[in-house]
């Protein structure tokens, strides 16, 4: 379902991804592993169209996605959710949700209709709808973040570190959701930095060091590797 190929990124003269080919098949949730300024962030960037390749390419299907620009690249079926959130704190939660409906804005019904299962999945953000999404808990404004992504109706879902900074029963909260999205039909692709709860969920995993795929493998394989539990999970 998405595939990239060779994929290279240069920021100036520093490359932050050399050659990365790695798959998505419909219906699978992956995981990229990888330390901070492995380049993770970069291939999402990259994937979404924020970011130009150098070299290589990136397909959703049959379609080539590098050129063209994010917002197609979100009306063809891919959203990402962002490292950091990037919500708009001044503004309410709802507003914030529906920014992810943009693209679909002749379609108000289908929107409402998702918003609902926004709500149904995460209870607390209907309750705090009208509130500004800056006052909410690190962990409620994450699922603001997810909500507006599910709002931009995903074939294929980046996750960027959803549970960065959050504390453990929250990051199991998240986790637990973005299992749910996966399993109602949503293919993920998910970056996260809590190794063990993310191979927990995953079908198949990725690690990724100084912007080269170094490993890939089904998840019980990576838990069972010495290498990757003394880096990654830290046992
Ligand atoms: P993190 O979890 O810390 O975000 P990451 O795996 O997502 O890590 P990237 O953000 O993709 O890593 O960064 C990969 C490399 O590219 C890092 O060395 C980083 O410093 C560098 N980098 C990222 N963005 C830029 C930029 N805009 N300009 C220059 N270098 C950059």
């Amino acid at each position: 379902m998405l595939r990239c190929e060779g994929a290279t990124l240069d920021y100036g003269s520093y490359r932050a991804l050399s050659g990365v080919t790695m798959h998505v098949d419909k219906g699978e949730l992956v995981v990229m592993l990888g330390a901070n300024g492995a380049g993770k962030s970069s291939l999402f960037l990259a994937i979404s169209g924020l970011r130009k390749l150098k070299a290589g390419s990136i397909r959703l299907g049959d379609h080539e996605l590098a050129g063209r620009k994010p917002s197609q690249i979100v009306a063809d079926g891919l959203v990402h959710c962002p490292e950091g959130r990037k919500l708009f704190p001044g503004m309410s939660v709802h507003k914030n949700l529906m920014l992810g409906a943009y693209v679909h804005r002749r379609d108000p019904e289908g929107s409402k209709a998702i918003l609902e299962r926004v709500f149904e999945m995460f209870p607390i953000l209907r309750e705090k709808q009208h509130q500004n999404a800056g006052s909410l808990s690190g962990g409620q404004q994450q699922m603001v973040a997810i909500g507006r992504a599910l709002m931009g109706r995903p074939k294929v879902l980046l996750l960027d570190e959803p549970s960065l900074g959050l504390a453990p029963l929250v990051v199991k909260q998240v986790l637990a959701a973005v299992k749910a999205i996966n399993e109602a039909g949503t293919t993920v692709l998910l970056a996260e930095q809590n190794a063990y709860a993310a191979l927990k969920i995953a079908h198949r995993a990725y690690v990724i060091e100084n912007g080269r795929i170094v490993m890939e493998g089904d998840p019980d394989a990576l838990l069972g590797d010495e290498r990757i539990r003394k880096a990654y999970i830290g046992a």
